[in-house]
Parts: C-alpha cells; structure tokens; sequence
C-alpha cells in the first residue's frame, strides 16, 4: 500500500522533503538490504532539520496513520532502517551538529545525525574519547548508535552505547517530546525511559539530541598480536584472558578465513594461522598487564606474541575494521550472506566457535569467523554462491542453527546488530511468549498506531501482514 504523502507540503519545514525516486531508492535500504538486492521504497524522503520539523511530521504521521521510518547512515545489518511499510523516510542525518562538549563533566551534547568519528573528534579536542564507537564508527551517525544499542572493539573494556547515553530528548509517536534520563552520572527517578529507547530501533520514538558520557584518553596505548596453530586455542585463550581479569582494551579473534580475507583486501600479510588482536590502556603501569596477558596466552599453546608499533597496529585495525568489504572482494564467485552477530557467556565463547567451524565444515560451507571476542560475540557470513540454491539453504541451516546453539547456551541471537527484520524469527525462542508480549505492550503504550518503523523487532505473521498487533492491549 502506498500513502498519500502530500499534506507534507502544507507543514511549516526548515529541512526537505522529496518525492523523486532516485532519492527514495536511496532510503528503501540498509547496508545489508542492499547487498542482498532487497529494499522497500518509501513514498517520501523527509529531511529533518531540527526537533520542531521531527514534531510537525509525527503529529502529522499520526493523525492520518502514516508510518514513518527514521533513517539514518543506513549501515543497519538486519533490515532496520528499510521502511517495510513504505510511509514517510525520516532522514536524520541532516540533525548533525556537534551542540556542546562539557570537558569539566565529560559530557558531549550531539544531534543524532552527527557521524562517529565527527563526535570522537570533538572529544578527542579536550583529551578524551568515545568508547563504545563501533567498527562501522566512520560510516554510521551517533543516532543510529544509540537506537541499535551498537557496540565496538573497546566494549570488553568499557561496556556498550547502553552504557554511555546519558540522556536523550525523544519525539514519540504522537508528536509529544520527552527528555529520557538525566546529566547526573546516576538516577533512580521513575521508570528508565532512557534506557528503553536505546535499542528500540526507531520503533519507539525518534531521538532528535542526545548526552553522552566521555572518557579521558589514556596516557598509555599499546596493541600488538598473538598468533596461534590452532583455532581452539585462540579461542580458549580468549577465554582465559577474560576470566582471569587481564584488563585489556580490545581483544579480538581473526580465524585463518577471515586473515585470509584481509590479506586479498589491504596485502595485510598476516600470518595463515589463528590471531588474536589486542590493545591496552592505562596511565601506568601497561607492562605489568601486557606481560600479565602473555602469561595467561602462554598456557594455551600461543606460538607467536608481537607487540607493534603505532603504525603497525593501526593497519591491523584497520584490515579488523574493513573485514566486511575484504568479504565482499574475497572470491568474485562467493558473496557474503546474512552477517551473524551472536554473543554467548564468556565460558562458551570457545563452544560455539568450535560449533560454528564444525557446522560449516560439515555443510560444505565457507564461514569466517571474527568478531569482538572479549565480549563472547562472534561475526560470521557464509559466503555463497547466489545462484546455488542448494548452498543458499545449506548457508541459512547452518546461519539458523549457530543462532539457536547461542540462545540455548544463555546467549543471545543479536550482541550489537539489531533485531530489524532478520533476526524477528528468533525474538521468541530468545525471551519467551510473555516476553514478547510484554515488548508488544510497551510498543502499544509508546506508538499505539503503530507508525514508528512498523514491522521491525516483532516475530513477523502472516495474519498481521508483519504490522504489530496491538489489539490485545
Ligand atoms: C562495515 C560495517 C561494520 C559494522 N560494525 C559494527 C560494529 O562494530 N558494532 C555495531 O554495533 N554495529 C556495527 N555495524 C552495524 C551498524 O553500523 C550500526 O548498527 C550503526 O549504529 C547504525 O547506524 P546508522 O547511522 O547507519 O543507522 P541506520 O542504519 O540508518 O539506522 C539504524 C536504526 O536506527 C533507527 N534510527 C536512526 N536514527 C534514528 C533516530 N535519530 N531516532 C530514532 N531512530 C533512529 C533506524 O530506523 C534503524 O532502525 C556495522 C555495519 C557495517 C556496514
């Protein structure tokens, strides 16, 4: 169904509005919507430029119930932008000025459309930092951070997006606006509305500024890199260092696929073996931790452990961070599909890797395993043939099945990506029929309409149409 759109025209809006289909085109995808050749076009674009624009297009959306996606950089890995119900696109990123950094309170004041690295930037100006940045930290907007509840490389140390919101000003579904949290470090004032929006993916409001938390830049930054012959004891190791409380920075695990991979990508020349990427911080005493790390990797079998220089570390983060483009250019024949994200306990972490490996291997399938290993989160995308059905569906049984080992071990289906569409199917086997339902009734609470990106988060029926039924409350 298509929405007639034109009273836009009538609204009082500082930002654009665009009906052509070029631009459209441009919102009816995410990152990996897009790569799959999937997308929903939207009937308009609308370009924000302030909170009064975001109230006058909801008020509005809501009256008529026209659904409204919020859109940001658009590099979601789960359909979470794409506007499944087609209504209006709200392009945030035009909402992208740095507002106010507050170094005496470590506070930085954005709007959402601000893009990562421009945020750390502005922190780095006063000696500090934004650490939950993640991987995609140069190519997505804080906003989309925030409302994904994404997490990086520097969340073993420091926690997720989650854990540095302060507070946000939202626009709910009906137009009305509401400060969610406090510029105070704690509160325990009412419910945490805050905390609700972060992770609701659009579906719960739109965030039009937000606060966020800082940290000062440590005075001592050291990374270096461990290889290992076998892949059970990276991963074990991993493990290890974790429980024991080595205080690392980043730990992350490259199998030999994924090296590989960077290798063909960016001529990295790592090693054809499993790695672990490391990265301390601290203001004294980084030789005791890093000598402390060794001991720990020194049990499992570690053949070889490097620090490196400056230079040195930054290519390898950076063949880490452009691991999904060196998948895209690893074989012409092979195409990365749908990239998993599953986080388990600690304890499990070398588990499922293992299970991961094995499954692939015994499907016939090519499946590079990376992610942020300290954190229990791994990252794999089968790479498959487009045109082979039968491997297309040997890819999705051994996709599905290493999401299903991970919520049976106390994981989760989604670390950092995202529920969007993709991972709909799991929400109920992850939090149960009640838990859902209770999702469902802070959505019917919240946008009671449901015009606010409809079709995301919930498990999708076929009598629903994949619009959320809020009949029952
Ligand atoms: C190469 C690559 C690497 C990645 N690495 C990581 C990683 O390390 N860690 C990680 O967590 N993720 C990662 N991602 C996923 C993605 O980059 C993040 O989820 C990112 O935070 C999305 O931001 P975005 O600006 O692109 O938002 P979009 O994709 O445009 O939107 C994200 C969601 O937020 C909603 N939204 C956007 N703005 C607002 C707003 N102002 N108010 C309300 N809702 C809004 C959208 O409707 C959508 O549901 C990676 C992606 C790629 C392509």
């Amino acid at each position: 169904m298509t929405y007639d759109c034109s009273f836009l025209a009538d609204l009082p809006l500082d930002g654009p509005v665009s009906f052509e289909e070029s631009v459209r085109e441009n919102n009816a995808a995410d990152w990996a919507a897009r790569e799959a050749g999937l997308g929903v076009l939207p009937d308009v674009v609308v370009w924000p430029t302030s909170t009064e624009d975001v109230v006058a297009v909801l008020e509005a959306a809501h009256e008529r119930e026209v659904p409204v996606t919020p859109y940001a950089a658009g590099t979601s890995l789960e359909g979470n932008a794409v506007p499944q119900f087609k209504g209006i696109s709200l392009d945030m990123t035009r909402m992208d000025a740095v507002l106010e950094v507050r170094p005496d309170d470590f506070q930085l004041d954005v709007e959402p459309g601000v893009m990562g690295n421009v945020a750390d930037e502005a922190a780095a100006d006063h000696g500090m930092f934004f650490p939950p940045l993640p991987s995609s930290g140069k190519l997505s907007t804080i906003g989309g951070m925030i409302v994904n509840d994404a997490s990086g490389q520097q969340t073993v140390k420091y926690g997720e997006v989650a854990d540095w919101v302060l507070e946000l000003e939202v626009v709910l579904s009906d137009g009305s606006v509401i400060e969610a949290g406090s510029r105070a470090v704690k509160t325990s004032s009412g419910y945490n509305l805050k905390d609700l929006i972060v992770g609701s993916e659009g579906t719960l409001g739109v965030v039009t500024r937000a606060t966020l938390e800082l940290e000062g830049r440590p005075e001592q930054i050291r990374g270096g890199r461990a290889v290992f012959a076998e892949l059970d004891d990276a991963a074990e190791a991993v493990f290890d260092v974790v429980r024991s409380g080595v205080d690392v920075a980043k730990i992350e695990l490259i199998d030999p696929l994924a090296g590989e991979m960077a290798n063909r990508y960016l001529d990295t020349g790592l090693p054809d073996a499993p790695m672990i990427f490391v990265e301390f911080h601290a203001n004294h005493g980084i030789d005791e931790e890093i000598a402390f790390f060794e001991t720990i990797i020194e049990a499992h079998d570690v053949e070889r452990f490097e620090i490196d220089d400056e230079e040195r570390m930054a290519e390898l983060w950076r063949a880490r961070d452009e691991l999904a483009f060196a998948a895209q250019q690893y074989d012409p024949d092979l195409e990365p599909g749908h990239p998993g994200d599953v986080t388990v306990p600690i304890s499990r972490y070398p588990d499922i890797i293992r299970y991961a490996k094995d499954l692939a291997n015994e499907h016939d399938i090519l499946l590079p395993c990376f992610g942020h290993a300290g954190d229990g989160n791994v990252h794999y995308s089968a790479l498959v043939d487009p045109e082979d059905e039968a491997m297309l569906e040997r890819a999705e049984t051994v996709y599905d099945a290493i999401v299903e080992q991970a919520i049976a071990w106390g994981g989760t289906a989604t670390g950092e990506h995202g529920i969007g569409m993709g991972k709909r199917k799991f929400l109920e086997l992850e939090h149960g029929a009640a838990g859902v339902q209770a999702m469902r009734a802070v959505k019917a609470a919240l946008d009671p309409k449901d015009i606010l990106n409809p079709g995301k988060i919930f498990p999708e029926t076929e009598a629903e149409g994949g619009r959320v039924d809020l009949s029952a409350f």
